[in-house]
């Protein structure tokens, strides 16, 4: 019998994801709000559906590649598109959603015989194309088995993290370690050509040296010096995933000075900027800050 996923968020990520799953032995439904990711998807063999509950009706996995987590919960139970969901089907969130969020909506879905995984991701539109991202994965370990053969399809390192949620953590607290590095590594050039460096010199000597980053390896020439600014990850999600991480260590207790000033930029920058303007794009924010 053919496996039948749906896969719904067809966006920068989700388009070239799903398309890694189309293949014998599996039938892909998907679903986006946007005309265009589904023209798109079903230009690349998939099956696009009018609405959620026709992608999702009957399918043994439901995967979702959306915004965050409200939107996802929205998207399963919202409605009556939980209706269409079949019993004993597993959810396999690939969002960066809020592990309590997250937590949540996997008792939501137990009631009613539904089992969840999160499994998000790290690598970019670039490692989602190549199908070689980074996954993180919470789960009950019999789930989690279930899910894999598929994660493998789309990345190369597949970890398993504990409960459910504890991707979204891991996710959560891996943005917040890019995005300070992405804040850091932009101010150490502007701090550098500020000086009279090359920024390209500065980049290349961070490269060679502790300093080193994925911000100096790849986005600081690549997107950032070169102006193209097309990283295909908006400010808005970075913002939102330093948010996330934010909240957890509040929850959690913990006063990192670092994360909550971390987070307050992103923030300010998101309002400023705009969300849907490319997260690279803050430089533009920071390059702004200066003495009276
Ligand atoms: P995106 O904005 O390109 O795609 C999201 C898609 O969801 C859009 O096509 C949008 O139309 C669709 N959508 C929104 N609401 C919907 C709804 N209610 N029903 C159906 N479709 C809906 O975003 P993306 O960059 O693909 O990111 C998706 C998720 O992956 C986010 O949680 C993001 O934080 C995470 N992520 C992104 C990257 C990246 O580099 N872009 C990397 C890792 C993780």
């Amino acid at each position: 019998p053919r496996l039948k996923i749906a896969f719904i968020g067809l966006g920068a990520m989700g388009l070239p994801m799903a398309g890694h799953l189309i293949g014998p032995g599996r039938e892909v439904a998907g679903f986006d709000l946007s005309d265009e990711a589904k023209r798109r998807f079903s230009e690349a063999g998939g099956t696009s559906c009018a609405d959620i509950a026709a992608a999702v009706w009957n399918a043994d996995v439901i995967i979702t590649m959306l915004p965050n987590g409200k939107i996802v919960r929205e998207a399963l139970l919202g409605g009556e598109n939980w209706r269409s969901l079949k019993q004993g089907a597993l959810v396999i969130d690939m969002s960066s959603s809020a592990p309590g969020d997250t937590r949540r909506l996997s008792e939501q879905l137990q009631s009613k015989g539904i089992r969840l995984v999160d499994a998000p991701v790290s690598g970019g539109t670039r490692r989602a194309i190549s199908g070689t991202l980074a996954v993180m994965v919470g789960g009950e370990a019999r789930d989690v088995d279930e899910a894999e053969p598929l994660l493998r399809m789309l990345g190369a390192n597949i970890f398993r993290t504990g409960a459910v949620g504890s991707g979204h953590a891991m996710k959560a607290i891996n943005n917040y370690v890019s995005g300070a590095g992405v804040v850091a590594t932009i101010e150490g050039v502007l701090l550098g050509k500020e000086f009279g460096l090359e920024p390209t010199v500065v980049v290349d000597i961070l490269n060679a040296s502790s300093g080193k980053s994925n911000t100096s390896e790849i986005k600081m020439k690549q997107f950032i010096l070169s102006g193209t600014f097309n990283s295909g990850f908006a400010l808005g999600l970075m913002a939102k995933d330093i948010g996330i991480a934010n909240g957890l260590a509040s929850e959690l207790g913990l006063n990192f000075e670092n994360l909550i000033h971390i987070a307050g930029v992103w923030e300010r920058a998101a309002n400023d900027l705009g969300s849907g303007v490319d997260h690279t794009e803050i430089v533009k924010y920071l390059a702004g800050h200066r003495q009276d």
